[in-house]
């Protein structure tokens, strides 16, 4: 039988480590980096970092992925393939560093195999999903009592944007359907004495250069789903970084970044997090270079 394990539901036949569908990943997960990470919002990087365990591949392939080093086909090359007894070492070993919390970085198309190890996985700090959005609500119900925090991605609230992007039309009402489903799953976000998130949702945004419109009917669907305050987090990335060949080809200018502020006011949208414009630089992607899973 073939993959249907998310929304692309290619029914393809995929291998242990290659796969014909659109993630073009076989089951068993390769991780490309498992180290602690300084640069995801401050509830959740806290003062010792979060333990981030990032993937290969990705189910949507957006032409303007920041991450496109690990998340294409010829990425499964930059890691090393983990076993689901693998993953909770690299786990327990991310937790003895001090993590504030595990944070699965697109684990979608792995799905099978990280539901296994955080089911064998004595949970020692939170465990944070780091989605791109485009999750069957299956999954989100699958995760029930092993996830704690839901970092998910809206990326587009227009379609044709999303055809555009990931040849993925549905994405609108996929992941909105994939987000209600978290937020209604974690409640409201619970922090601990140091603002640290335990429990909650965050979604994330990222404005695309020359695309603002996209920006404010996400905005608008988070206001109109969640209200103003309380129920989910929000935080708007702002730092989009070009790479080689990518669309869109540029930064954001300070003139689109004022304009996305205004509107957020205007909604009165106060209830998260939004990067400076100073902050779009590379070095917020970490090298990809199999840190902590070299040895596994
Ligand atoms: S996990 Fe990969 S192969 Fe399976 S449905 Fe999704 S994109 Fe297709």
């Amino acid at each position: 039988m073939g993959c249907n394990d998310c929304p692309r539901r290619c029914d393809a036949a995929r291998g242990e480590l290659t796969g014909r569908g659109v993630c073009g990943m076989g089951t068993t997960p390769i991780v490309a980096r498992a180290a602690l990470h300084r640069w995801e919002e401050p509830c959740l990087s806290g003062t010792r970092g979060s333990g981030t365990v990032f993937f290969c591949g990705c189910n949507l392939g957006c032409r303007f992925c920041q991450n496109r080093v690990i998340s294409t086909r010829s990425g499964a090359a930059v890691g090393r393939p983990v076993t689901v007894d693998g993953l909770v070492r690299l786990y327990d070993k991310l937790a003895a560093l001090g993590a504030h919390n595990i944070n699965l970085v697109t684990p979608t198309h792995y799905i099978r195999a990280v539901a296994e190890s955080l089911s064998r996985w004595e949970k020692k700090c939170p465990v944070v999903y780091n989605t791109g959005g485009y999750e069957l609500t299956e999954t989100v119900a699958l995760l029930r009592g092993k996830v704690d925090v839901y970092l998910p991605d809206m990326k587009y609230a227009d379609a044709s944007l999303a055809a555009r992007f990931c040849g993925a039309p549905d994405y609108p009402t996929v992941a909105a359907a994939a987000i209600r489903a978290m937020a209604e799953q974690t409640g409201d976000p619970v922090f601990d004495e140091r603002g640290i998130l335990l429990r909650g949702t965050v979604i994330r945004h990222l404005v695309l250069p020359g695309f603002l419109e996209n920006t404010f009917d996400v905005i608008d669907w988070v206001v109109d789903t969640f209200g103003r305050t309380g129920r989910v987090l929000f935080s708007l990335m702002s730092q989009y970084t070009p790479m080689p060949g990518a669309e869109p080809d540029r930064r954001l200018t300070p003139d689109e970044y004022e304009r996305v502020a205004a509107y957020m006011d205007a909604r009165g949208l106060r209830i998260g997090f939004m990067q400076e414009l100073s902050s779009a630089q590379e070095e917020y992607i970490p090298p990809f270079d199999r840190t902590g899973v070299e040895e596994e």
